[in-house]
């Protein structure tokens, strides 16, 4: 579904992922772990294109993306994603947040966007409120809109970078069910958290990335248990 062939990616000087390879299989939920730094967020940035590799080549559903030549808003609509800080449009209402893409990038009429948008809603348990601003929501509540919102663009992927970092403790519990009910769907997912429990729980694969290359790939309980390299051990005392 998603595939990374040693792709390259440097800002200046600073070679931040330097060979990485990462093949994701349709309905596979891939948690993406590492220290601060090591090139999680740039390497989901790469992989809906608002950043270009240097060199490498990323496959989406089979297709080799040419980032030159290919549509790039178009491969961004196939490719969800959810930041840490939601980014919701302020002066629109939860609705005309979600409705706003598929109108302008897909095309699709406002009633049929409407339609789709109001099961969005219901599927994050947020139906009552479609008319409200962002701004009279709680984070968890913004982060499910956001997450409603990449899912009108019927992505085959979601990526989520550190979705609930930001939030309060108590909020954190809505997103990841909103999330591990997604995964149970069968989407196909790339999830950077420090959220363990729901590493362990949800993922099929858990990736350590560290200094730009990775560096284990291993199932949840191999990942924990017995992990194959020294620096894996090292985070997972870390993170607990
Ligand atoms: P964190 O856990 O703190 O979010 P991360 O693993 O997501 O870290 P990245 O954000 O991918 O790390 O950053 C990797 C490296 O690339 C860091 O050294 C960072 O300073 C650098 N970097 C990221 N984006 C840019 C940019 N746009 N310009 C220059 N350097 C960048
Ligand atoms: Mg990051």
């Amino acid at each position: 579904m998603l595939t990374a062939k040693d792709i390259h990616k440097s800002f200046g000087e600073l070679e931040v992922l330097k060979g990485v390879d990462l093949h994701v299989s349709p309905q596979e939920v891939v948690v993406l772990v590492g220290v601060s730094g090591s090139g999680k967020s740039t390497l989901l940035r790469c992989f809906n294109f608002l950043e270009m590799i240097n060199s490498g080549e990323i496959i989406i559903d089979g297709k080799s993306v040419n980032s030159k030549k290919d549509n790039l808003s178009k491969i961004r609509a196939e490719v969800g994603m959810v930041f840490q800080h939601f980014n919701l449009f302020p002066h629109k209402t939860v609705l005309e947040n979600i409705i706003e893409a598929p109108m302008m990038v897909k095309k699709k009429k406002k009633e049929e966007a409407m339609i789709h948008a109001k099961k969005l809603l219901e599927k994050v348990g947020l139906s009552d409120k479609a008319d409200v601003y962002p701004n009279k929501l709680s984070g968890g509540q913004k982060q499910r809109v956001a997450i409603a919102r990449s899912l009108a663009m019927e992505p085959k992927v979601m990526l989520f970078d550190e979705p609930t970092s930001a939030l309060d403790p108590e909020l954190v519990s809505e997103v990841l069910g909103v999330m591990r009910q997604l995964a149970q769907e069968g989407m196909t997912m790339v999830v950077v958290t420090h959220e363990m429990r729901f590493a362990r729980e949800v993922a099929d694969r858990i990736v350590m990335i560290d200094e730009g290359q990775i560096i284990e790939s291993a199932d949840p309980k191999t990942f924990f248990e017995n992990p194959s390299q020294e620096r894996t051990k090292q985070f997972i005392q870390l993170v607990g």
